[in-house]
């Protein structure tokens, strides 16, 4: 059976269809700036060029009816009909505390994922018009929701309530829930697999280092605690992101520039981080050219995301009473040797060492430590998509 798998944001939805037995990507790519002048749809099937059509696509369904032209069209198209998406896995961000596992879309649960919104504001309205645009579109394919909250539901009471009175929490459900879960659970999962060792018997430690970023500990399968909190702000210096912060800053911030909320909102999320530290670049690879050639606040960018990183490392070791094994995934954590030297590097006490040369690596499956290293360091790539056709998949076939 064939899976599409969507991610649809509030101006832009990046798909794959995935082959759910060979787990083969049949074709990928992305529509930008819909709803705005200039939209464009990306589309690459397996083995073939990747082609950039300009086209009108004033609401996401438009979108999704030419991703689905794309799919089944006679020159590049990968499939004969649309018959052969036998179902389609949707992205959804928030679950709230309703949901610990994927679920077939249902309208009962779509009232539900609503009811989240106020929780993801960003994100959580542009998923449902995504997935109620291929309801129209698909009215007979089964659609499964596939949460980045879900993993992080089995957190103890203890990691996710946070020092404020109880009453907001059962009022508001204000409470740490956790993001990337889809990666932290994969990337768990391959961890123990690729070591030949059971889940049930580990203690893993996530390092999921992207644009956005956050770590987890994950105590024989079951994630016990996670960085990011009720939104995406908070734990690790991010691309933009500020991460954790004395909130008093916020009341400060705004006095002094003259800010609104929102204004000051929009300064921890869109021009903090590395990028605000640097005032250059939120990508990496920029900073790394920067600090090589001397770039002072670069460095110092660098410094504080690595030191913040191994800081919540330490304390997931201490949350877990020890750890098996540390992982590096996305963007930067395969991809960035220097990050990861920087990260381990405060581990020394632990006897964790990692090998120079097998660090080189990128975006491959490895043990970048040394044959003696105390707990073993790996790179798991991580892929979200796959995680969403494989849940996707289980659901529909436990129909
Ligand atoms: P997100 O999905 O959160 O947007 P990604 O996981 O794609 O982010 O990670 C993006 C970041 O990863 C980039 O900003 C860059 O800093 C880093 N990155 C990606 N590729 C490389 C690379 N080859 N070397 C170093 N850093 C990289």
């Amino acid at each position: 059976m064939n899976v599409l798998v969507i991610n649809c944001g509030s101006s832009s939805l990046k798909y794959q269809l995935i082959d759910s037995v060979s787990e083969r990507v049949l074709a990928k790519g992305l529509c930008e700036r819909i709803g705005i002048e200039g939209s464009r749809i990306v589309y690459q099937p397996a083995g073939g060029e990747k082609r950039t059509t300009e086209s009108p696509m004033p609401t996401h369904k438009q979108a999704i009816q030419l991703v689905l032209d794309s799919l089944v069209n006679p020159e590049d198209g990968v499939i004969q009909s649309l018959d052969e998406v036998g179902a389609v896995g949707h992205r959804v961000v928030h679950g709230g505390e309703k949901y610990a596992s994927s679920v077939l879309l249902t309208d009962e649960v779509l009232e539900a994922v609503e009811e989240c919104n106020d929780l993801a504001p960003l994100h959580n309205p542009a998923n449902l018009i995504g997935i109620r645009a291929c309801q129209e579109l698909m009215p007979d394919t089964p659609m499964v929701g596939v949460f980045d909250t879900a993993f992080h539901q089995t957190m103890p009471q203890k990691a996710f309530m946070y020092g404020l009175p109880y009453e907001y929490y059962e009022k508001y459900k204000i409470r740490k829930y956790g993001f990337h879960g889809t990666s932290h659970s994969f990337v768990s999962k391959r961890t123990a697999q690729f070591l030949g060792r059971d889940i049930k018997d580990m203690k893993i430690i996530v390092c999921h280092l992207g644009n956005g970023a956050s770590i987890s500990a994950v105590d024989k399968g079951a994630s016990i605690d996670t960085t990011m909190g009720m939104t995406p702000l908070e734990g690790l210096v991010m691309g933009t992101r500020s991460g954790d912060l004395d909130p008093s800053i916020i009341e400060f911030l705004m006095h002094k520039e003259n800010l609104d909320i929102e204004g000051a909102m929009k300064v921890l999320n869109k021009e903090s981080g590395v990028y605000g530290l640097s005032g250059l670049s939120s990508d990496f690879r920029d900073l790394e050219t920067a600090a090589e050639n001397g770039n002072e606040r670069a460095i110092l960018a660098r410094a504080v995301f690595n030191y913040r990183a191994a800081k919540f490392i330490g304390s997931y070791i201490a949350a877990m009473n020890g750890v098996d094994a540390i992982v590096f995934t996305a963007g930067l954590g395969e991809n960035d040797s220097l990050v990861r030297k920087d990260i381990c590097s405060y581990f020394g006490y632990m006897g964790i060492a990692l090998d120079d040369e097998a660090n080189k690596v990128r975006g491959e499956e490895k043990v970048i430590s040394t044959a003696d290293s105390k707990i073993p360091v790996l790179v798991i790539p991580t892929n979200e998509e796959l995680a969403i056709a494989r849940e996707t998949m289980e659901i529909v076939s436990d129909k």
